[in-house]
């Protein structure tokens, strides 16, 4: 194994390891944004029956063939139908049923005009009332048909569909109220660190709140996993082998933070290798090159670096993907897009560089890539302004100003097109 891995080589093997999870009903909301893991059936057709897609009439369209404002015809009303009603009464040759969208067409009937394009000649356009019509419509016109959208036994939907809002309404109108969906992954978030102490506590002198625990939560929320958190790991080598063993048992992944460096208190190495397996623990970026991945039995293991932003970034570049692809969605990758470079950047030759930036769209279209802040690896402030990491590559440095550079947007969804 080489001592340092590039990204590609890193990510290859890392989502080698990763396994989509296996299937669970759930009830249908808590199926939102997850992937179907059954094709969904329907149980009735949809539309259930003919049906009226407008307020109006319901009508033989043949009554008003050659119908205009200068012929127009009157049609007897013989019905007034609701959505919600069921109605029997016939509509025969010069007579219409009034009805209201949604409601079913009474028999007979084969096309409706819209109420707005009538006008009552006596009554009150009930019952009993005459409507004039001024204009030949289309037969069909208006109409949902019974089975129009799905006939019943047929899919609606396939294994593999992300589910949206529309798809839980058309999974709803077909009798779904429990779905097959992938299971999300429970993801254990560990903090290693002896300066560590809760947010609820003012740190007392040398000691810092432990904010990586909850930056991670969050993203790993986003990326569509649940969080397990865990208390504060002290830095030895006992506390993080047994958290580790821990984490194991209830979780389906562990990301931890910190302790993966070269310091005389770094810990996670030696108690992966003690509880696992380690496969590689660096990888050719900045921030954060200190990249560590593994196993714990069956559970695969990523630990990130502890500076605030090289966690941020290796979940996105690493764990992001991995949680993503856990409960069975196809696209890993965020979108990249290309800008120009709107000052020059400083960097290291041999490292690529995963720059915290904005992208926008100057005047004439085009678009500019800027730094968002100070790329010290300390600072959250400057990942909390990105909305893109502008890739830097190696073998380039420094970089020059209007270069066209890629940039992983991070505002944008991973199966968003461009
Ligand atoms: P390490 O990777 O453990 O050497 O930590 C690198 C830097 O990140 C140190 O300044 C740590 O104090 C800081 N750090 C480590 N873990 C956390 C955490 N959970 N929250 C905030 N800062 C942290
Ligand atoms: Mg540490």
């Amino acid at each position: 194994m080489p001592d340092i891995l590039s990204v590609e080589q890193a990510k290859a093997q890392w989502l080698a390891l990763i396994e989509r999870r296996a299937p669970e009903e759930v009830e249908l909301l808590d199926a939102c944004g997850r992937v179907l893991a059954a094709d969904a059936v329907s149980d009735i057709d949809v539309a259930p029956f003919d049906n009226s897609a407008m307020d109006g009439f319901a009508l033989r369209a043949s009554d008003l063939r050659g119908a205009s404002d200068q012929t127009p015809v009157a049609l007897e009303v013989i019905a007034h139908i609701a959505a919600g009603d069921w109605c029997e009464t016939e509509v025969v040759a010069g007579t219409a049923a009034r009805i209201m969208t949604g409601a079913p067409m009474p028999p007979g009937a084969d096309t409706v005009v819209k109420v707005e394009e009538t006008s009552v000649l006596s009554g009150d356009g009930g019952v009993g009332s005459q409507v004039r019509f001024s204009r030949a419509p289309q037969p069909g016109e208006n109409v949902r048909h019974r089975g129009e959208e799905v006939k019943a036994g047929e899919a609606v939907l396939r294994a593999g569909e992300r589910l949206g809002p529309a798809a839980i309404g058309l999974l709803a109108s077909t009798g779904h109220a429990r779905v097959c969906v992938y299971r999300r992954p429970r993801v254990a978030v560990l903090s290693t660190g002896s300066e560590l102490v809760d947010i609820d506590t003012v740190p007392p002198a040398g000691k810092i709140r432990n904010s990586n625990n909850y930056s991670l939560a969050a993203q790993v929320l986003e990326a569509g996993g649940i969080p397990v958190a865990f208390p504060n790991i002290t830095d030895t080598l006992e506390a993080t082998k047994a958290a580790l063993l821990e984490a194991a048992v209830s979780c389906d992944l562990i990301i931890t933070s910190g302790g993966v460096s070269v310091g005389d208190f770094d810990y996670v190495k030696p108690a992966l290798e003690a509880t696992g397996q380690l496969f590689f623990c660096k990888v050719n970026m900045r921030p954060g090159n200190p990249q560590t991945m593994g196993m714990v039995g069956s559970v695969p293991f990523f630990g990130l670096p502890g500076n605030p932003t090289s966690t941020f970034v290796g979940f996105e570049i690493f764990v992001r993907p991995a949680i993503r692809k856990m409960w069975g969605e196809k696209h890993l990758e965020r979108p990249v897009t290309r800008a120009r470079l709107a000052t020059a950047i400083q960097k290291k030759q041999v490292r690529r560089y995963f720059t915290r930036g904005r992208v926008r769209r100057t005047d004439d279209g085009a678009l500019v890539a800027e730094l968002c802040g100070d790329q010290s690896s300390a600072l959250l402030t400057t990942a909390h302004r990105a909305n893109c990491l502008m890739i830097l590559p190696e073998g380039v440095a420094p970089v020059p100003a209007d270069s066209e550079v890629d940039c992983i947007r991070l505002d944008i969804e991973e199966n968003a097109c461009l």
